[in-house]
Formats: structure tokens, sequence, C-alpha cells
């Protein structure tokens, strides 16, 4: 006997669980298909072999400027409230970053530089570009020449595979620039961590949802053997559609784990701030060490090393959508065959192909659930 399920779920990430506990609170029978042997998609964390928490595919800060997405989301986590701080390690000196007042101050090596030297600085080596088309006009016009090449030329060539030119202006405009000493890694009004994890959050979402969960499984292996009246998908967008217009670009990670004992860690902690970017010559953009942010007491501590890498289709997880003009158009043929797809619905960061944080791809998914709720009360 098939099963039978109102929703078939592709991906046990944010986008699908949010979707499968609020379809369950509503009396509808979900069965969410993950391919990995784990919940939680790419904001997955669990416990290295000293019992410390570690992000398994890079660091996920959680922060929002969404009421609606903390109140949702606080039915299933408590939270830590922390502040992200992240310094760049370049010309053999930490910097202070994003680029802020102390920044300047280390560039002129003056510790008494004024917020109004640092703008006239700034008014001064700034590009006149009014409609920044790209990345690289976009921190031309914001900070000029010497500080592009200082924090963002490298890093975002190593990041992204391809120059500033080739992305959206939005990529390094996700990066604060501020003229005052607030060195926080981002604006949100809400900066914070669930409190034991992604995990356990992951796990009440599923819990609530009463949903049946299949790990480890190709949902194209799975849906010969279901009914269903509708199919949600979070997957890439293109393998949907078996690459039919030519693959989509993405950009993978390799991620490297260093467990570090009481000997490798003076004083508890292995690098001065909770991440080090690298906009050097490393093969590497950055390294995190959460524990500055979980609060856990231990002599060890753990470090997470992201290599960047080009994506091969079946080899690697495409981690990053790419936002450029040589994917847009490519995208949106792909976005015009999902419109047209009938019972089927693509929502998240892969299959919507854009660069979504986690509250955005949360309230994406909050949105989705009372457009499918009204489609099917015939509204
Ligand atoms: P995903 O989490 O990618 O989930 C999709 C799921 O679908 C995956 O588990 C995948 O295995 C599964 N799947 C795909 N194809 C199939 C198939 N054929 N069959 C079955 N299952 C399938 N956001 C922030 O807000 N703050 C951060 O600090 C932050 N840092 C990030 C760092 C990195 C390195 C990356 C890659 C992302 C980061 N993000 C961050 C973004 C965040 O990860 C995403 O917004 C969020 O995970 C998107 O959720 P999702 O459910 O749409 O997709
Ligand atoms: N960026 C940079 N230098 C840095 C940090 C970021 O040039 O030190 C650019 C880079 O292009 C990066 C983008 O800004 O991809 C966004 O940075 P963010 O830290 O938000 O990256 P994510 O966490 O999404 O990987």
């Amino acid at each position: 006997m098939r099963e039978t399920y109102d929703y078939v779920i592709v991906g046990a990430g944010f986008s699908g669980l949010v979707l499968a506990e609020r379809l369950g609170a509503t009396g509808h029978r979900c069965l969410v298909v993950e391919k990995r042997d784990h919940i939680g998609g790419n904001c997955h964390d669990r416990r290295d072999k000293n019992g410390l928490l570690y992000h398994v595919y890079g660091p996920h800060y959680f922060r929002t400027n969404a009421e609606l997405v903390r109140t949702y989301l606080s039915r299933f986590t408590a939270w830590r409230e922390v502040e992200y701080r992240v310094q760049a390690f370049t010309r053999g000196t930490y910097w202070s970053f994003p680029v802020n007042l102390n920044t300047y101050r280390q560039l002129t090596r003056n510790p008494h530089a004024t917020e109004d030297e640092f703008k006239a600085y700034l008014e001064n080596r700034k590009v006149p570009i009014t409609e920044p088309a790209n990345s690289k006009e976009a921190m031309l016009a914001a900070v000029g020449e010497e500080l592009y090449e200082l924090f963002y030329s490298g890093y975002t060539a190593k990041q992204w595979g391809r120059p500033a030119e080739a992305l959206d202006a939005s990529v390094c405009r996700r990066i604060p620039i501020r003229t005052g000493l607030d060195d926080r890694y981002f604006q949100e009004t809400f900066q914070a961590l669930p409190l034991h994890g992604y995990t356990p959050l992951f796990e009440n979402l599923l819990t609530t949802s009463r949903a049946t969960l299949r790990l480890s499984t190709d949902y194209r292996e799975m849906l010969p053997h279901v009914n269903y009246r509708h199919l949600i998908y979070t997957g890439p967008i293109d393998e949907y559609f078996d690459c039919r217009h030519g693959a989509l670009p993405y950009r993978t990670l390799r991620f490297q784990l260093e467990e570090l004992g009481a000997e490798q860690a003076p004083g508890g902690f292995a690098q001065p701030a909770l991440q080090i970017n690298y906009p050097g010559a490393e093969p590497f953009t950055r390294t995190v060490e959460v524990k500055h942010v979980t609060g856990e007491v231990s002599a060890c501590t753990n470090l997470m090393r992201e290599f960047p890498s080009e994506y091969q289709p079946g080899k690697h997880e495409p981690y990053y959508p790419i936002p450029g003009a040589e994917s847009q158009a490519l995208a949106l043929r792909y976005r015009e065959l999902a419109d047209r797809e009938p019972n089927v619905t693509f929502v998240g960061r892969l299959a919507q192909y854009r660069y979504l944080n986690m509250d955005q791809v949360v309230a994406g998914a909050l949105h989705t659930f009372e457009t499918l709720i009204a489609r099917s009360s015939g509204k």
C-alpha cells in the first residue's frame, strides 16, 4: 500500500521544517524527505570530541529585524543574545573589521584620530559612482581604493572565484561601514543564537509538525512510492529541471574542523575573535571559533576553517547561489519554469536561487504557508 500525504517536502532545512510545522499544526499530513543523514540543512550544528558545539557548514549567526520571525522561532527555542565580532588578518596585522573608526586609527597609526578625520578621509577617497553596477564599484564608492584593496578585493575574489566586478553590488554591501567605534559585524536589532544550538530547534519544529521524516533519501527515489497532493521543493532549482537550460553557477566550500586541546588554546581560545577574515593569499577565507559566543566553559576549543572552491554538480554541496549578471538571466528562465509547474512550490535559498539569510528564509516559509492555505481553501 502506498503511503498517502497532503504534502511531500523536499529538504529538512529551515524552509522545509518551518513549512512542515505550520502545515502539521493545521492538520495536514506531511512527508519530509532529506538526502543528508541529518536535519537542519546548512544550519546543522553538533558537538566535537570535546563536547563543544560547532557549526558543521560554516558559521550561522542568527540576526533579524523581523518581529514575526523572532516570535515564531521563540516557540521552539530560547535564545542567547550575542554580539558577533570579527577581525580581518592581513599584512601581518589583526584589523578591526568591518571598517570603523578603529580601522582608520590602525591605518593611520594614530590612536587619537577622530570620527571627523575619518569622514574627511572617506570623502576624499570615495570614487564618485552614483549607481554602482557591481561589488567593486559599490566598495570604491563607499570607501575608496585603499580600503577596497586591503579588505574586499582579495577576499571577494577568493570567496567567489570571480572578481568583485562580476558580482552584484549587494554582495559586498552586506558588510556595514561605520565611521564611529561600533565594530559589530551586523546591524540587525536582534542578534542571538539558539540557546542550546540549532539542532534542538529543528528537532522541536519536527516534533511539533508530526511529519514523517526520511533521511538519507533523494526525493526522486521516494516519489514513485507515495501519493500526495502537493510538492514543496527546497533543493536547487536547476536540479529539479535536470539542468535543462544548463547548470546554474554555485560556489562550494570545504570545511576543516580543528578540535583543539588545552595545550593548543592558551586561555581556552585559539584566536582573538569569533571570526577572522583572511583577505590575503591564504587559501582559506575565514576561521570561526564559535566558543566566543556560545558561553561554553572549557579549556578546549574548536576552529572551523573555510576553503572556497569551484562547484561541480553531484560532487559538491551548492552552498552559495552567485548573485551576478551571468547567473541572473539563467535563474530567471528556471523561475519561469517553476511558475508553470503544477502542484509544486519552490521555496528557500536554493529553490529561489537567492543569497538569503536564515531569517529571510523563515519569513519566506511563513509567507508560503499562508499562500498554500489560502489556495487550498479556495480564497
Ligand atoms: P538548506 O538549509 O540548504 O536546506 C535544503 C535542504 O534540501 C538540504 O538539507 C539539502 O540536503 C536538501 N536537498 C537538496 N536536494 C535534495 C534532494 N534531491 N532530495 C532530498 N533532499 C534534498 N544565514 C544567516 O542568517 N546567518 C549566517 O551567519 C549564515 N551563514 C551561512 C554560512 C554558510 C557557509 C552558508 C552556506 C549559509 C549561511 N547562511 C547564513 C544562510 C543559511 O544557511 C540559509 O539561509 C538557510 O540554510 C537556508 O535554508 P533552506 O531550508 O532554504 O536551505
Ligand atoms: N567580504 C569581503 N571581505 C571581508 C568580508 C566580506 O570582501 O572581510 C565580502 C565578500 O564578497 C563576501 C561578502 O562581502 O562574500 C559578504 O560577506 P559575509 O561575511 O556576509 O559572507 P557570508 O557570511 O554570507 O559568507
